[in-house]
């Protein structure tokens, strides 16, 4: 007998011919975490198994595998034989301190074994009560369930409790995106939530130093710190926005001045997306937020992006569900860290809400080496590695 942690997946995705992909990458995400414990995770029918770990790592294992996109659930089980003796007793040990009502549930994968479900089920709840008189059974509503998992190989895992992961896709699966990474509260939970669906991101994130900080930016490399908890490895890229503001403050009528950074923004993502191979670009937009994500304003940024599809996974949220989902992540602390994005840079007081895709061409046409500095800032663009 020895304890393990079993990992179940979500079956749903994992069905058909792509299975082993999905399954390769999320082993390799398992493993990644578990590298810092020295530990292996053993595929076994469907689902893992760490064994051989140290106790005292138990709750710092649960807590990083809880991170890993594409885990459905987790359980701490004894390991034992397939007899229905040794199946007691781990159950009975269980059992050890409960009260209440409980019932005993088989699953048996092993279809050659000398017994049924059901009477695997009734001998392990009858040793139960033998041990623990105060203990009674009920099928129906019972306050704890023994769940005896009997698997090929002479294996049986014996478990009271499931612990609920993050759900989602592997990281990888999904292939590459391009997340627009600001300093708040929404786009590192839109960078979250795609990362939950499958997607290995790169961040792009626009500087306006010294209208910016450095501070701003640092708190921007933090969020991306953060954040790599849940999406591994991250490459952070910085893109010098100074020039393509000055220059759009100075040519541009002042209520365009959001709609035309954001266009310009656009550009930037979708030549830093091709260059990185990134099939989509995804930022925290969210419907009527403030006056650059209302329709007509998302339809003339929108359409500056030629080949790739643009992803707002916040686009019909409520900011509150919006905070709710930072805080639990982690991000919500940092994001009202009070530094200065770029969008606030050279704000007029009046943002127009309806900006039509003419005036916007108008005022582009007006600012001189437009071209250039789009090139400009995409071949100054800094990288930053962030684990
Ligand atoms: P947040 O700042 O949390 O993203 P917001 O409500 O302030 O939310 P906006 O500033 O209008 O939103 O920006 C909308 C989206 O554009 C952001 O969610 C983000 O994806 C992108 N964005 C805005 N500013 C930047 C920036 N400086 N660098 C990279 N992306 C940005
Ligand atoms: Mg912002």
């Amino acid at each position: 007998m020895d304890n393990v942690i079993i990992l179940r997946y979500s079956e749903i995705h994992l069905k058909g011919k792509n299975r082993m992909f999905f399954e390769n990458i999320l082993r390799r995400n398992i493993l990644e975490k578990l590298n810092v414990f020295k530990l292996n995770a053993q595929f076994s029918y469907g689902r893992y198994v760490i064994s051989d770990y140290n106790p005292d790592d138990e709750d710092g294992i649960i807590a990083a595998l809880r991170t890993v996109f594409g885990l459905f659930s987790l359980s701490i089980a004894t390991r034992t034989t397939a007899d229905p003796d040794d199946i007691a007793n781990a159950a009975t040990a269980l059992c050890s301190g409960k009260t209440g009502t409980f019932r005993v549930t088989v699953n048996r994968a092993d279809k050659t074994l000398p017994y049924t479900s059901v009477e695997l089920a009734r001998k392990t709840g009858g040793a139960i009560l033998d041990r623990y008189p105060q203990l009674t059974v009920d099928l129906h509503e019972p306050n704890f369930t023994v769940y005896v998992d009997v698997r090929e190989k002479n294996t049986a895992y014996v478990y009271s409790q499931s612990i609920l992961c993050a759900g989602g896709m592997p990281v990888g699966s999904a292939g590459k995106g391009l997340t627009l990474l600001s300093g708040g509260i929404d786009s590192p939970v839109s960078t979250y939530m795609m990362a939950k669906r499958g997607l290995k991101l790169t961040a792009l994130h626009f500087w306006s130093y010294p209208y910016t900080s450095i501070e701003a930016r640092d708190k921007v490399l933090e969020l991306a710190k953060l954040l790599a908890v849940y999406t591994g490895k991250t490459e952070v890229i910085v893109i010098p926005f100074t020039k393509m503001q000055e220059a759009i403050h100075k040519y541009a009528e002042s209520n365009y001045m959001i709609t035309l950074v954001r266009r310009a923004m656009m550009r930037i993502a979708e030549k830093i997306a091709e260059k990185k191979g990134c099939g989509c670009i995804i930022n925290g937009e969210d419907l009527g937020q403030v006056a650059s994500q209302t329709l007509e304003s998302i339809t003339v940024t929108n359409s500056v992006i030629k080949k790739l599809p643009v992803f707002r996974p916040l686009i019909g949220y409520d900011k509150i569900d919006i905070i709710n989902i930072a805080q639990k992540i982690g991000t919500y602390e940092t994001s009202i860290k009070p530094f200065e994005d770029c969008c606030t840079v050279f704000l007029p007081d009046s943002p127009v809400t309806k900006p039509t895709l003419r005036r916007c061409e108008l005022n582009e046409n007006k600012i001189e080496n437009y071209d250039e500095l789009i090139n400009e800032a995409v071949a100054n663009a800094e990288t930053f590695t962030i684990s």
